[in-house]
């Protein structure tokens, strides 16, 4: 069972301690074994691959191989499986039940590979964070006090209801260039703005690999999205998924890993990135990866993991495709997609799917056609997909022009933010982020899913009313969030779901349309300005939300 731990040393680089302090437990992610990955991708390269040049999905996949030795030939994408080593387990509340029960049938004392379990599906928006928060002790205490009690003695990190959205803090504290995780959640390909491969699997499939038995994948294509030239202002990099959804559509990256390329990903911030790969899961691709970059190292320098970059940094080659791939994409990659970024204009995703794409200079034309409700009842930001400081910061900078102006969100509408994790909310607290949206009528929700998984107790008006919202998550399928079928949902930037919690109207394009000021006199909001990552380093927030157990 311990064989397959041998993909992680024991050098351990102390996360999660930020600027604020505090004495509670740390989150621990190891430093990748580099040496170990190039060997077995050496070795693949030497024996089945006949010197083959790789993408960057291929790299890491083959430094996973469970055994090398006993491949015949190379897979054949699409229909080869292949046996897999994963370095990692994450898990959130709702699926990690079943998974955990499997895997008391296993016998063994303690996962195989480092696991982690988060609270943050059954915690419901309602009265604000706290609040919230202890009430879904009351509602779902036998739960949390079962998976609490297998962590403890499965050795598995427990991160309390409230500490964070799975997502978010593996991001923070566990993923690692380079590195294979299975996550027991569809978003879970996350961790790929941090150049982990990270795929969201079933209960069973991540019990293989906490039981150290090789997980099997079928060879995945490798669809390759080349970027280039940077974003304009008011575009972020939601923009870019929302546009490649609206070119896939919901199945158009199945059975692909999307791998990121060209001059453009190093204009791209990691969460930024991050955001990118999370919304993979909306064109059904197996997971998404960026090549390491310099943002990737800011990030977890900023993260307390300057080991991890340290060592990334020396293994570069390893962390990015080879070279003759980039220079001759379309023979390598399965398939290519060519993404200018400044030609890039905001989105709107929905209703009801994340791949109907209009434009935001359309959007008032095309509403009015389709029909949709143009008044905005809620506007909703955070989530796993857009918590990142930069998301936050750059949405707090419209709030603050509208609140020098005397303006708060428009009557009749609802603002939602959901923190991604204790971590983002303390340095959002402290930073007067969050008192730059609870200036215009924001109600901070707990760190969690709430809203994004229909966790949301809407009491506002008719349950059944048409009408229309807005929000930064992943998915908008019919009555996700409020359970009520006559709800449009649009995803889109948080920049965009500030302007239109601001002015009230899905129509309202802030780059060519003015807001009225308390005294009535029109002004235009100018262009979001965040910074990528917090100038005092990231606050560590309250102790009782750090991890039980270490790793
Ligand atoms: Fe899933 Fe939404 Fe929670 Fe993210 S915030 S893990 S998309 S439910």
């Amino acid at each position: 069972a311990r064989r397959l731990v041998r993909g992680l040393t024991s050098t351990a680089a102390t996360a999660a301690s930020g600027s604020g302090g505090g004495s509670g437990p740390q989150a621990r992610a190891a430093v990748p074994n580099y040496a170990l990955f190039t060997q077995r991708l050496e070795q693949a390269r030497r024996t089945v691959l006949e010197g083959r040049a790789l993408t960057l999905a291929q790299k890491i996949l083959h430094a996973h191989l469970h055994d090398v030795g006993s491949m015949t030939g190379a897979p054949v994408a699409g229909e080869s499986y292949l046996k897999l080593a994963p370095d990692r387990v994450a898990m959130q509340d709702a699926s990690a039940q079943m998974a955990i029960l499997q895997f008391m049938l296993s016998g063994m004392r303690q996962t195989a590979v480092p696991t982690s379990i988060h609270c943050d599906h059954l915690v419901e928006a309602f009265e604000g964070a706290d609040k919230d928060v202890a009430r879904s002790w009351q509602t779902s205490r036998e739960i949390y006090e079962f998976l609490q009690a297998a962590a403890q003695k499965y050795g598995i990190a427990f991160w309390r209801p409230g500490s964070g959205i799975i997502h978010q803090l593996v991001l923070e504290n566990y993923a690692a260039p380079g590195t294979l995780m299975l996550g027991t959640d569809s978003h879970t390909p996350n961790a790929g703005g941090l150049g982990m491969l990270a795929i969201g699997v079933g209960g069973a499939d991540a019990v293989d690999a906490m039981a150290a038995i090789p997980w099997e994948l079928k060879a995945p294509r490798v669809l390759g999205v080349r970027l280039s030239g940077a974003l304009q202002p008011w575009c972020s990099p939601k923009d870019v998924i929302l546009a490649l959804a609206g070119r896939l559509s919901v199945r158009g990256g199945t059975g692909y890993i999307v791998e990121y390329f060209g001059d453009g990903v190093e204009s791209l911030s990691c969460t930024g990135m991050a955001t990118i790969c999370n919304m993979g899961a909306e064109i059904g691709a197996t997971t998404s990866v960026f090549p390491y970059t310099p943002s990737m190292a800011r990030y977890l320098e900023a993260t307390s993991r300057a080991p991890i970059a340290k060592a990334a940094g020396a293994n570069a080659d390893y962390l990015s495709a080879d070279a003759e791939a980039v220079r001759d994409p379309a023979r390598y990659y399965d398939e290519v997609v060519e993404i200018d970024l400044g030609a890039l204009e905001p989105g709107y995703n929905g209703p009801f799917t994340p791949d109907l794409y209009t434009p935001r200079s359309k959007m008032a034309d095309v509403a009015g056609a389709e029909g949709w409700t143009d008044r905005v009842s809620a506007a909703l930001i955070g989530s796993c997909t857009n918590s990142s400081y930069q998301d936050l910061s750059r949405a707090a900078s419209l709030a603050r022009q509208a609140s020098e102006r005397g303006l708060r969100v428009a009557e009749g509408t609802e603002f939602l933010v959901s923190p991604g994790s204790e971590q983002i909310r303390a340095t959002m607290e402290r930073d007067g982020i969050q008192q730059a949206f609870e200036a215009i009528g924001a109600k901070v929700l707990a760190n969690a899913c709430g809203p994004c998984i229909g966790q949301w107790n809407r009491t506002a008006g008719d349950p059944r009313a048409p009408n229309t919202i807005v929000s930064s998550f992943n998915r908008n399928f019919r009555a996700r969030n409020d359970g009520n079928p006559n709800t449009l949902n649009f995803l889109a930037s948080p920049d965009m779901v500030l302007a239109a919690a601001l002015s009230g109207r899905l129509s309202f394009n802030p780059l060519t349309d003015s807001l009225a000021d308390a005294q009535g006199r029109p002004f235009k909001l100018q262009p979001p300005e965040g910074r990528e990552l917090p100038a005092s380093g990231y606050a560590s927030g309250r102790d009782e939300y750090r991890p039980l157990l270490a790793h």
